[in-house]
């Protein structure tokens, strides 16, 4: 397990009648951005909160830095945590936010807390108050609070909800260059996979408490790059036609009215004209690209729990 920095096994949580999670199974490795996919109530900050031993499994294990977390509680000292609203003092500088944080960890000095400030960015601002800062410096500063004692893992509940669009591209440098620069794994949850994306190593997606899929980014771009859909009700002949007139091999049956194929989709004219000529009469024909929204609700069945 030695490369895994956490692996859970058949994680389970039961909240009175809900199940919130059920036998989740994830591997994350050393120095991945782990994104966390998943709607609203799928089970992400329940799944974070296990992880980072704000809550205790039903069932199943935790396993960090290659030992079960519930028999060496220790193991969480290098977790970095923000789960949901950081608790930050409104009156207070970040400064003095992070000077409560860092003296609780024997990290006494001045030096420590400014190079914090930097890595995320606020050291501009050290002297207004937290309640004068906006919601995305706010965010970077919870994420100040969790970086205090130097985590190898950091988990990220939602870190970018409620962002503007300046304020997400600032968290994901941020993050980035943590992770680069100084090796911290990441696990980030949130609900829109384009944004996910532009971040994330690999995904797991989760659905009403079920991990429904694991990817990595490349598998991913890899299900959602352009394809040519032709429909059509002469489905066998169609196919027949593209593989040997054609000698298009790249293509997929999706239904019995639909083909997707996915080389030579610049010349989609010749195409549509062998079919033709072939007597197949087709109903439509466009270059399309599913976006990464519409994976990700047809892997969600776009159903959302009320
Ligand atoms: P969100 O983005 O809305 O927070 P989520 O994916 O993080 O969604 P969770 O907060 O983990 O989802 O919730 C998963 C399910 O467990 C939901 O149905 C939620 O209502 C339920 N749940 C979460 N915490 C509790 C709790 N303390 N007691 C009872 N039910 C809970």
């Amino acid at each position: 397990m030695g490369e895994y920095i956490l692996k859970t096994e058949n994680l389970t949580k039961v909240y009175g009648t809900t199940r919130a999670l059920s036998r989740i199974n994830i591997e994350v490795k050393q120095g991945e951005i782990y994104g966390l996919i998943g709607q609203n109530g799928a089970g992400k900050t329940t799944l974070l909160k296990m992880i980072s031993g704000l809550g205790f499994p039903t069932e199943g294990a935790v396993y960090l830095f290659g030992e079960n977390a519930s028999t060496n509680g220790s193991l969480l000292e290098r977790i970095g945590v923000l789960i949901e609203v950081p608790g930050l003092y409104p009156d207070l500088r970040p400064y003095d936010n992070l000077k409560l944080k860092y003296i609780a960890y024997g990290m006494n000095t001045k030096e420590y807390t400014q190079s914090i400030l930097e890595q995320v960015g606020l050291a501009g601002v050290e002297k207004k108050k937290v309640k004068k800062l906006s919601l995305g410096m706010k965010q970077r500063l919870g994420i100040a609070l969790a970086l205090i004692g130097e985590p190898d893992l950091l988990l990220l509940d939602e870190p970018i909800n409620g962002l503007d669009p300046q304020g997400i591209i600032e968290i994901r440098d941020m993050l980035l260059k943590l992770n680069k620069e100084k090796g911290v794994t990441i696990i980030i949850s949130s609900h829109i996979l384009e944004e996910l994306s532009k971040i994330a190593t690999r995904f797991g997606i989760i659905h009403e408490g079920e991990l429904v899929e694991e990817i990595n980014k490349e598998e991913l771009l890899e299900k959602t790059k352009d394809r040519l859909e032709i429909t059509t009700n002469d489905i066998e002949r169609a196919v027949a036609v593209l593989e040997d007139n054609l000698n298009i091999h790249n293509l997929q049956v999706i239904d019995n009215n639909t083909i997707y194929v996915y080389e030579r989709l610049e010349e989609s004219g010749d195409i549509n004209n062998e079919l033709l000529k072939c007597g197949i009469k087709v109903n439509s024909l466009s270059v399309n690209r599913e976006s990464l929204e519409e994976y990700f609700i047809s892997l969600t069945g776009g159903r959302k729990r009320v």
